[in-house]
This record gives C-alpha cells, sequence and structure tokens, in this order.
C-alpha cells in the first residue's frame, strides 16, 4: 500500500536541523538493556531509530546499555543483535556503554572538580528521606558541603573497593528544592561489588542509568536520542550533566511507547512467564517477542509495515493487537505458498478409482502465476477435514453429505453414495464415486457444484502435529487490571492437533516460512520438528477480524 505521510514530530525536528544547518548528517542509537528478549514494543523503537537513520542517509549505532551488572547476560546480547538483523536493520557501530566506564569514570571526576558533584555517606533511607516528595522541598544532607578535595579522594576509595556496597554514593549536586525530582541531587554512581558480563571484575563501582545514556549518547555524538515518554523528567538532568560536563551536545526527544491489547511488554513480566513456566522460552510463539513471533510464522516485513502504520505519537496510546495481526496475514497472503493439509482427518474411499493407482496433479501454488506450481499425489483413498461432511446436511451447506457433490481441489468432482460408521455412532469413512471427465483445467462433465474442499492423498501423506495458539492474556488491557496479571492468562492458549495430516511437499518445508494451508489459515513449520515428526505453528487465522472492524466503523 502506498500512502502519501505526513511527517511524524520527529522527522520535523530533524528536517529542521538539517535545513538550519545544525547538523550535517544525522546520528541514532538503539539502546537495549541486555536483561531480556527484543519485544514488539523495541521494534518500534528499533524501526523508528534505524529507519531514520535510513530515511535522512544518516546512520545507527546499536548500543548496549549494560550498566547493571547484575542483570545481564550474553544470551540476550545474541538475541538481541539477533533480532535486529532479522528485522531488516543493519547497525553503524555495535557498541557497549561499559565500554565508556573509564570515560565515565573521568567525567564524574571532572564533576567533583567542578563542585558540581559530592560523595554522601548517608544511607539509602536518610538519602530518600532528605529527597522530599513532589510537593515539598527536599534538605541538604550534612556531607553535601564535603570540599573538592575530600571528595576526589572518597571518591577514587570507593573505585579502589575500599567501601561495601551501599556505604557511599557519588551524587550530582544541582538543587535540593528542584520541582522536578530527579533534579534533587541525584545519585550518579553507587558502589556494587558485582561481576559484569564484559568488565568482568574490574570495577565496583557503577553509574546510574543517568548518568550513563546521555554521557554515552554525547561520546557517540548521537544527534537525536530518542527514548519513551517516561524519560521526559530525566530530560532536564540529561541537559543539565551535558552542559556542565561541556561535552557534544545531543538532545533527547520522547515518543510514546507502544501498548497493544492482550499484551504485557514489560521484560520484568515477560521473564517470570519464562522462568515460572507458563511458556517454555522467550521465544515461545505466545510471547510478543521478536524471537516469539518469527518462531510463529510473523514476517519481518509485517512487524516493519504494522511500526509503519501506528505511526509516531506523543501521547500514551492503546494498539489493537489486531492490527499487527492483520498487517501479518496481509503479508502472508502475498507472499505463503497455498497448500493442503487436513487438521481433522475423515476417511474419504473413491469407490471406483483403480486401487494402486496415483495420479499427480498440477496445482497452484497461490493466486498469481508468480507462484508456480507444483504436483499433488492423488490416489483412491483421501482424508478430508471432518467437517466438510455433514449426514444431515444444514441449509446452504455445500460440502459432502449423501448424494450431494463437491470438487476435490485441483482434482476432480465426486459425489457421496454412503458413509460407515463405528460403534458410537462416529463417522469413519465416506464412500464416494469420482466423475473421470472432471478433472481440474479440463472439465468436460458439465456438473455443476457449489463446493470445492481440500484433501490429501491418504498413502501419501504426512503425519504432522499443529499448534494452534489463542491469546496468552484473557483480557484486553493486563496492565491496568487489579493483582497480578499471570491471574489473567489463558488456560487455552495452546491447543496441540496431533492427527493431522500434510501433503507430501511439505517435508522440507523451511523452518519458520509461512504457508497458507487453504481454509484452514497460516502456518509455518516449527523448530521442534524433526525427521520423523514434522510441527506445525498456527501463525495467523485467515479470518480477518481488523478489516471487518474497520468497514463497520
Ligand atoms: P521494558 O520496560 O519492556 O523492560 P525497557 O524500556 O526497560 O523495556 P530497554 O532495553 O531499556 O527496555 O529499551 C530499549 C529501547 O526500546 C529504549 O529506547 C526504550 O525506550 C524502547 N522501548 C522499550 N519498550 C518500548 C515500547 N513498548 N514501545 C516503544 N519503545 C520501547
Ligand atoms: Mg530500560
Amino acid at each position: 500500500m502506498i500512502e502519501e505521510k505526513s511527517l511524524n514530530f520527529i522527522e520535523e525536528i530533524i528536517e529542521k536541523d538539517l535545513k538550519s544547518g545544525k547538523y550535517t548528517s544525522i546520528l541514532t542509537r538503539f539502546p537495549p538493556e541486555p536483561n531480556g528478549y527484543l519485544h514488539i514494543g523495541h521494534a518500534k523503537s528499533i524501526c523508528l531509530n534505524f529507519g531514520l537513520g535510513i530515511k535522512y542517509g544518516g546512520q545507527t549505532n546499536l548500543r548496549f546499555d549494560d550498566t547493571n551488572p547484575t542483570k545481564e547476560e550474553t544470551e540476550y546480547v545474541d538475541s538481541i543483535k539477533e533480532d535486529i538483523q532479522w528485522l531488516g536493520f543493519t547497525w553503524a557501530r555495535e557498541l557497549y556503554a561499559s565500554d565508556y566506564f573509564d570515560q565515565l569514570y573521568l567525567f564524574a571526576e571532572k564533576l567533583i572538580e567542578k563542585g558540581f558533584a559530592y560523595v554522601d555517606d548517608s544511607t539509602a533511607e536518610e538519602i530518600a528521606t532528605l529527597k522530599g516528595t513532589p510537593t515539598t522541598p527536599g534538605k541538604d544532607c550534612f556531607y553535601r558541603s564535603r570540599s573538592v578535595a575530600d571528595n576526589l579522594q572518597l571518591f577514587r576509595e570507593m573505585k579502589a573497593g575500599k567501601y561495601q556496597d551501599g556505604e557511599k554514593v557519588l551524587r550530582a549536586k544541582i538543587d535540593m528544592t528542584a520541582n522536578n525530582m530527579h533534579m534533587r541531587d541525584p545519585i550518579i554512581y553507587r558502589i556494587k561489588h558485582a561481576h559484569h558480563h564484559r568488565t568482568g571484575d574490574n570495577w565496583c563501582i557503577y553509574p546510574m542509568y543517568d548518568f550513563a545514556h546521555g554521557q554515552s549518547d554525547s561520546i557517540e555524538k548521537i544527534t537525536h536520542s530518542i527514548c519513551t515518554l517516561e524519560f521526559i523528567p530525566h530530560r532536564e538532568l540529561y541537559d543539565w550533566l551535558i552542559e556542565k560536563l561541556e561535552i557534544f551536545p545531543s538532545t533527547q526527544y520522547e515518543f510514546a511507547r507502544l501498548n497493544m491489547t492482550y499484551t504485557v511488554m514489560s521484560k520484568r513480566k515477560l521473564l517470570q512467564l519464562v522462568e515460572e513456566g507458563y511458556v517454555t522460552s522467550w521465544d515461545d510463539p505466545r510471547m510478543p517477542t521478536i524471537s516469539g513471533m518469527r518462531r510463529r510464522g510473523y514476517t519481518a516485513e509485517s512487524i516493519r509495515n504494522f511500526c509503519d502504520r501506528i505511526g509516531i505519537a506523543k501521547r500514551e496510546n492503546m494498539i489493537d493487537i489486531s492490527l499487527l495481526e492483520f498487517c501479518v496475514r496481509e503479508d502472508l497472503n502475498k507472499k505463503a505458498p497455498r497448500v493442503m493439509a487436513v487438521l481433522d482427518p475423515l476417511k474419504l474411499i473413491i469407490i471406483n478409482y483403480p486401487e494402486g493407482q496415483t495420479e499427480d496433479l498440477l496445482s497452484e501454488n497461490g493466486p498469481e502465476e508468480s507462484f508456480g506450481t507444483r504436483l499433488v499425489p492423488f490416489s483412491k483413498e483421501l482424508w478430508i477435514e471432518a467437517e466438510d461432511f455433514m449426514e444431515v446436511p444444514a441449509k446452504k451447506y455445500f460440502r459432502l453429505a449423501p448424494g450431494a457433490n463437491v470438487r476435490l481441489k485441483s482434482a476432480y468432482i465426486v459425489q457421496c453414495d454412503s458413509f460407515v460408521k463405528d460403534g458410537n455412532g462416529k463417522v469413519t469413512a465416506i464412500h464416494c464415486t469420482y466423475f473421470p471427465d472432471s478433472k481440474s483445467g479440463n472439465d468436460t462433465s458439465g456438473i455443476v457444484v457449489k463446493g470445492t474442499i481440500h484433501w490429501v492423498s491418504a498413502v501419501h501423506a504426512l503425519k504432522a502435529s499443529i499448534r494452534l495458539y489463542n491469546r496468552l492474556l484473557q483480557v484486553e488491557n493486563p496492565s491496568a487490571e487489579e493483582g497480578d496479571f499471570k491471574s489473567y492468562i489463558n488456560p487455552q492458549s495452546l491447543q496441540v492437533i496431533d492427527t493431522a495430516y500434510v501433503e507430501p511437499s511439505l517435508l522440507h518445508a523451511p523452518i519458520h516460512s509461512g504457508y497458507q494451508f487453504i481454509r484452514k489459515g497460516y502456518f509455518c513449520l516449527d523448530k521442534d520438528s524433526t525427521a520423523t515428526e514434522l510441527i506445525f505453528n498456527r501463525t495467523v487465522t485467515l479470518k480477518d477480524a481488523w478489516a471487518k472492524e474497520t468497514k463497520k466503523n
């Protein structure tokens, strides 16, 4: 879909900055903390940051914001890189805030030397008490008036490991009565005797987010530092630190984070789902992670399209998850080859078809010629969908019933003559006659049928297991509900069908690659598949709830 789109507010700022000559080229960054896998909200930030780099001929860095030693792992770093690449983006440089620890330390000393930072021996509790509240000003603590020389010496001792965790902190000396709580002498360094995934045991003091993030932007000469709205109150401190340190003036801009119905996105909550076994892993296809969506069969293009469609806003909003599903369906409709698979099999025996005979029937892979064709084997015994037969047909039921005709997709017209039931009254097979002159593409039979059904040849079919996914959470806005979000987990989020049969062309289906099982939805092969067991994930159904909704409005 080609749409004339107006500029979003960040693009407007960038165009102004380029036009005025403030910058000759732009540099953005995507700054994940490697403490979890990326989710669809991150995809929005990635598409925005990398998208701007591409649109304006600039560049985008990938910077791991890894200043918190205890929560970060290399596994997360690797998954983040894989996900960004899969989404289709290339970073200019791969950087780590931890690479700047030496530089950040020197920045801190510079602040101390300029009289803008001090070492505070107060306990966390004392610091909190003196901080005041949004309606009452804070108070200076006893240690605030330490001399530059004392502060320098104490800070160096902190670095040298002389003190225990929590014994001292370094704080910026700003204004304990500031309206903005973040400006009330924020802590910029703390003591933490912890191993870091990259710097090992080199450090026992670590910079706080506010003292690492903006400074890292500045070190890299990021022109437009884009983050989500909750960082608005941090901006004043971001600017203050840059000004006092007299370093490259990166500027922070904030946009509304993505919130999506039926979805939780905080990494903390996603980690609980994994650790407490509600899902199998970070890449469980029910997870809103990029890796989960990839495994479920979502395409990178559909996720990029989704991010593009929802746009960039300055105010929080809630996006309907069916818009994402619509984007997936739209993309797969263009790309996914059509194949035949029977999920709930019923045997169809063609009485007048020669025993042991097989025909390879030419079948189209898609609605357009560009999809190409394939040969599908046809024989005397087929599997059809149980719901495609009714002993007593309902009104307007144009499929099989005693005496009724139907076209077998890409094959012949058959007529149902009789059926067989087991002891419980369940239909176990139906017997049909086929019309040899009704072959698809060469039908001279003159028989008119109203229905076409899919099938697979029983002797050629591959057995498959199919995973049908439903929403993991049962409420529209889990974060707004009372209590633990896990009490809203859908106990039926995964339904496994292990009776399915698929056509033999799927033997070599690549993992993650999308197929339309005609009349059933979009599916892809799961990585749990083995040579003897095919496992497919349902990516999305065929039904288009979103389009219906938008037509109504
Ligand atoms: P979470 O709250 O899910 O744990 P986070 O903000 O702590 O996420 P980071 O790794 O710090 O995760 O995020 C990296 C970047 O992605 C940040 O710039 C952040 O603003 C952005 N981001 C995170 N979640 C969203 C979201 N839901 N929508 C848009 N951008 C997001
Ligand atoms: Mg964060």
